[in-house]
């Protein structure tokens, strides 16, 4: 977007705050201004920032020089568009954004990945987990060997013809996946990855992961990835992460996480974020840099809200003991814990939109991953796999099969989106969970915003705090 500033002209009559503009305390009197339609970032002083961000609608400024209105006008921050106005011409940056989005996602070396649910059986049986109940009413055979390599022989170029198979990326899924039954389906598929040199991960509970070493480490043919799930401190965490009868998980899980550190395999920790547990997250943190597990350079650890951790009426102190947890963890493992890291790695660049912004919230509806099942149905997103009345496609006859969901998901980004479209940080969010609007807001085209803001905020200011301090901040991109 072409600024007045930018265009040698000072701004002329009223002027309002952009409805696009956020801001964040860095620290040291100091608050970054992030504007969410521009994606330019300039540090001002705290009590600035407050006394633009606490009033809409057309204002005096008076309380900046002339210079500084200009500055401000210049980056966005301030603006002569009426509040409609400007939404039109978010609306049409974000148009802009999507083809060249689509246009990336129809190239040949665009990374994709196909997501194996190997088994919907599980050892253990978490109070929350979202597949408890398909378990209770499906009985689904698991992936075998036969399978596999059927999918291998004749579906897997159907389901992604434009890509080359050295950019895809193969993911274990379940229910399980290291449950010993599934050994013969994972060695058919990490054959084929070495064959084709694809980068393989899996999300599992851990328990079992000691009788599956050998096929882990960071060579390839081998799983290079492992995902872990942390829910708080050992006690917390022995509450929700249960055996089927009952037996607390947590020590098993750091001794395979230790495993994993001691074979050079990247270890990533998703720790859960319970309601009112912050306190337990606090303490899990603690015990993992104590342990030398966090900062570790085969670990990285990120938070995930559970899915009934809505989170738009959270406090204000729990936003700060939120901000001020992020940033410890930041420090100690020299990245943002949030799987909004990658996207906004870049975004602290001086004056670039340097960034891929976001149209969507995650893979489902871009095609880029496919999740098949043991019974060939094909899902664009983990949690709705299992419920047939939720596939894309289903793999049969040496076809694949794709059916109306498949579309209706492909509209789902903000543009599709009204109450995104006039949200702040849409382009970083890209308009929330899918599937959790559906299943709580009843449609797939409202948000789901879940802590969403807070988790963009805090992670621009950690790159900022990283910047600062000298440290590069490294880049890991969660599993799920
Ligand atoms: S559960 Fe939500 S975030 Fe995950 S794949 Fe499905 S739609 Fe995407
Ligand atoms: S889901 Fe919520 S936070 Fe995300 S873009 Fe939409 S309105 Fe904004």
């Amino acid at each position: 977007m072409v600024t007045e500033k930018e265009n040698g002209t000072a701004p002329k009559g009223r002027l309002r705050i952009s409805s696009y503009l956020n801001t964040v305390d860095v620290g040291e009197g100091a608050s970054l201004l992030y504007n969410g339609f521009t994606s330019r970032i300039d540090l001002v002083p705290t009590d600035v920032a407050r006394l633009l961000i606490d009033g809409r609608g057309w204002r005096d400024f008076s309380f900046l020089s002339p210079d500084e209105v200009l500055h401000l006008a210049g980056r966005g921050h301030l603006t002569g568009l009426p509040v409609r106005h400007e939404q039109e011409e978010f609306r049409k940056l974000a148009e802009h954004i999507f083809k060249v989005n689509e246009a990336l996602n129809r190239r040949k070396d665009t990374k994709r990945a196909v997501a194996f649910i190997l088994t919907y059986k599980c050892n253990l049986s978490c109070t929350y987990c979202y597949q408890n109940a398909l378990r209770k009413t499906v009985n689904i055979p698991s992936m075998d060997e036969a399978f596999v390599d059927e999918f291998f022989r004749l579906y897997i170029s159907k389901l992604f013809p434009r890509c080359h198979k050295k950019n895809m990326g193969f993911l274990l899924f379940g229910g399980e996946p290291l449950l010993p039954g599934n050994r013969g389906a994972i060695e058919c598929i990490l054959h084929y990855a070495k064959k084709h040199g694809i980068a393989v991960s899996t999300s599992t509970n851990a328990v079992l992961l000691p009788g599956m070493l050998d096929l882990i480490g960071p060579e390839e043919g081998k799983i290079q990835t492992v995902q872990v799930t942390l829910d708080g401190e050992q006690a917390f965490h022995d509450e929700t992460r249960i055996s089927q009868s009952g037996v607390p998980t947590f020590e098993e899980i750091i001794r395979s996480i230790r495993e994993l550190i001691s074979i050079k395999a990247q270890a990533i920790i998703r720790i859960h974020l319970h309601p009112d547990k912050l306190e337990s997250t606090r303490a899990l943190v603690d015990y993992l840099d104590r342990e030398a597990i966090l900062g570790n350079d085969h670990v990285y650890a990120y938070f995930a809200p559970i899915n009934s951790f809505g989170g738009e009426s959270v406090s204000p102190s729990y936003l700060e003991q939120f901000s001020e947890l992020f940033q410890h963890a930041t420090s100690i493992q020299n990245s943002p814990p949030s799987s909004f890291a990658r996207g906004l790695a870049r975004m602290m660049a001086p004056d670039a939109m340097k960034s891929r912004l976001k149209l969507r919230y995650c893979s489902a509806g871009a095609g880029l991953l496919r999740v098949v099942d043991p019974l060939g149905d094909i899902y664009d997103c983990y949690e709705e796999a299992g419920t047939k009345s939720r596939r894309i496609a289903t793999l049969a006859g040496g076809e694949v099969r794709y059916f109306k969901l498949k579309d209706t998901y492909e509209r789902r980004h903000i543009l599709n989106m009204s109450q995104c479209l006039k949200c702040s940080i849409a382009l970083y969010c890209g308009g929330g969970c899918m599937s959790q609007a559906r299943l709580q807001r009843h449609s797939i085209f409202k948000p789901f915003c879940q802590q969403n803001k807070e988790f963009v905020g805090q992670t621009l200011k950690a790159y900022f705090l990283l910047n600062k301090a000298g440290k590069p901040g490294s880049v890991t991109d969660p599993v799920y």
